[in-house]
Order: structure tokens, then C-alpha cells, then sequence
């Protein structure tokens, strides 16, 4: 099978194996996992925070963000098709007790003017602005980056109107491979900043959030609420490390294969691509001309070995990762071709 529904389908490599199996360990909870203290301590250092927290998964990270920043009864600015508002089951509402105030972005960047119409004045009737969050790269928006002027923009703007910034950066790496810019620097228009271990990376497990050490405690407390308090960890961190050490820059390897595989898509009769918009490992396809319906197109491509996602409308999703080679791009390719009946 060809797998390309996600970049967290990867496999952990031999080497992270390795690791997992010679990890030293201790109890994390009283801090005493070193494995896990070296990953918290390189993450914030190459993201320029001062500390780190190992958590369980990119959505743990981001809502114990929003737990962090926020109190019940605040009003989180998001854009409307971000992970933490569309695809975290409702968490925000549910764990943090605040509303949400999605706005409508273009290429996952929401208007600077529209963040700043929207962040509440101080009228009896109002909730309070708690907390802006942005998403880089943005998934839904097909991998697009938000560039580095845009964010300090936002960040700007969140500063001189006193509201905390979270970054969900599950795929901030892409976003800094694809921009040629620092991880750092993306982290620096941001409080808190959320990536993900077990996306593009390959880690199998883990994600990390960043901050201020008075924050990272705070957020500490809060993921033990959640569950998230992890014991001999360390088998986990061990590969997280090799991921943020030795994984990053083959991320440009699955840009170039995602725009290849971009190329021969729109040349399929029938599936519509931006190839232009493919700015990292995400290609969104649209298959409204292929002369069936969006599942059954995927279906009949995961007859032919080739696994997709459905991404909404007459929308698919293909994710490129370390498991994917060369040759399968034009399997995928050819596959696709197979499968439509557009001729
Ligand atoms: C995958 C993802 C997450 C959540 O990560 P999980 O580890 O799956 O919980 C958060 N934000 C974005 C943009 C993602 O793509």
C-alpha cells in the first residue's frame, strides 16, 4: 500500500528503535527522566523558549495551551478551519470553558484588521479575548505557510493589545524548510508554540509546547490534570530526539515529492489541482470531474494500492512522509489515472 492519507502513518526508523530500547529512563513525573528532561531542553532551545513540555499528542499540547492562557468565559480567536477548532472535538468548549470566534482566513491567514475588529473592547456584555491562535503550516489550507512577516504582524498586534498567542506548529518545520527561515524565528511571534514529533518527523509518539517557564509550569500542572503525566517516558522521548535532530531537513524531500505528485495529479483528466499552492507536503485534489463521488474515488484508488484521504466538498488530501519513495509518486499517479473516468 501506498499510504499517503497522513505524514503520521511513518514508521519509527531502525535508529529510533535503537534509541527506544537503550533510553535511560526515571519517573518524569518527579522529573527525573532524562531522556525526557534532554528533548524538553532541545526543543525549547532550538524553538528559542525557555522550556519545554513533552505531551502526549498535538491536540493535548494545544489544549493545554488554551488551559494556560485562558479562564472559563473568554473568547479564543481562531481561524475558522484550524485543527485546535475543527478537528479537536470540541475540546476547547468542553475542557477550557471558552467560546470560540472563528474567522475566516485565505491560505489559513486570517485578516490582520479582521484579528483586530475581533479582539473585544471592554463593554459589561462582552466576553474577554483570552487567546489568538494561529497555524503554521495550516493544514486544512493544504500545508500553507504563513509567512514570517505575517506572523510578526499578528504577533504585533497581540502584544499592544495584551492577548497571548499560541502557535499550534504540528508542522512548523515544513513551514521552515519551505521558507528557508529559522524555527526560531516563527517561534518568536508567538507565547507558546505546539509541534508535533510524529508528523513529518516520524516519530511514532509525542509532541512538544513551549514557552516561558512560568507558562511550561503552569501548562506542567495542567497536562498531569489531563492525564498526561508519563512515567518512565523516556522510551518515548528517546526518538522524539532523533526526530528533532536528524529528521528536519529531509523534510524537503517530501515538498518536492508533494509538488511532483501535484504536477502529475492536474494532469490527470478529470482531478483539478493548484499546483501553484503546493508549498509543502500536503496536495488537496479536487476530483468533482472524475465521474463518481469523492468515496468512491478514493475507494477505487485504494483498490489500485494507493491510500487518500477525503478532505471535504469534492476534496482529497495525499500527504507525502519519509515512507514514501520516489516510484510512488508515479504509481500514485498512474493510479489515479486508472481511476478516473474522465477521459
Ligand atoms: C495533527 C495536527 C494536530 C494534532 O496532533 P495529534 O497528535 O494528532 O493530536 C494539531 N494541529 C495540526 C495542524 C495538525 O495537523
Amino acid at each position: 500500500m501506498i499510504d499517503l492519507r497522513s505524514d503520521t502513518v511513518t514508521k519509527p526508523t531502525q535508529r529510533m528503535r535503537q534509541a527506544m530500547a537503550q533510553a535511560e529512563v526515571g519517573d518524569d513525573v518527579y522529573g527525573e527522566d532524562p531522556t525526557v528532561r534532554a528533548l524538553e531542553e532541545t526543543a525549547a532551545e532550538m524553538l528559542g523558549k525557555e522550556a519545554g513540555l513533552l505531551v502526549t499528542s498535538g491536540t493535548q499540547g494545544n489544549q493545554i495551551a488554551v488551559l494556560t492562557h485562558t479562564r472559563p468565559g473568554q473568547e479564543v480567536i481562531v481561524e475558522a478551519d484550524a485543527h485546535v477548532f475543527y478537528y479537536e472535538v470540541g475540546a476547547m468548549a468542553a475542557l477550557a470553558g471558552v467560546q470560540t470566534r472563528p474567522l475566516h482566513g485565505v491560505r489559513g491567514q486570517m485578516a490582520i484588521d479582521d484579528i483586530a475588529a475581533a479582539i473585544r473592547g471592554n463593554n459589561i456584555h462582552y466576553p474577554e479575548t483570552g487567546l489568538i491562535c494561529l497555524e503554521n503550516t495550516h493544514n486544512r489550507a493544504g500545508g500553507a505557510v504563513l509567512p514570517l512577516a505575517y506572523m510578526e504582524r499578528a504577533y504585533a498586534l497581540a502584544r499592544r493589545m495584551g492577548v497571548p498567542l499560541h502557535l499550534d506548529g504540528a508542522r512548523l518545520f515544513n513551514a521552515s524548510v519551505a521558507a528557508g527561515a529559522p524555527v526560531r524565528d516563527f517561534a518568536a511571534c508567538a507565547d507558546t508554540v505546539q509541534i508535533c514529533l510524529s508528523k513529518g518527523l516520524g516519530a511514532p509518539i509525542g509532541s512538544l509546547l513551549v514557552g516561558t517557564r512560568d507558562v511550561i509550569a503552569r501548562a506542567r500542572k495542567w497536562r498531569k490534570a489531563l492525564g498526561g503525566g508519563m512515567r518512565q517516558a523516556g522510551v518515548i522521548a528517546a526518538p522524539g530526539l532523533i526526530a528533532l535532530t536528524e529528521m528536519v531537513e529531509r523534510l524537503a524531500q517530501d515538498h518536492e515529492r508533494a509538488r511532483r505528485l501535484a504536477e502529475g495529479l492536474a494532469n490527470v483528466a478529470g482531478i483539478a489541482v493548484d499546483v501553484s499552492a503546493v508549498e509543502t507536503n500536503i496536495v488537496v485534489a479536487d476530483v468533482s470531474s472524475v465521474g463518481m463521488s469523492v468515496s468512491e474515488f478514493v475507494a477505487a484508488l485504494a483498490g489500485c494500492g494507493v491510500l487518500a484521504t477525503e478532505f471535504g466538498g469534492s476534496t482529497v488530501r495525499f500527504v507525502t512522509h519519509l515512507d514514501i519513495r520516489e516510484e510512488d509518486i508515479d504509481d500514485t499517479v498512474a493510479a489515479a489515472a486508472f481511476c478516473s473516468r474522465a477521459r
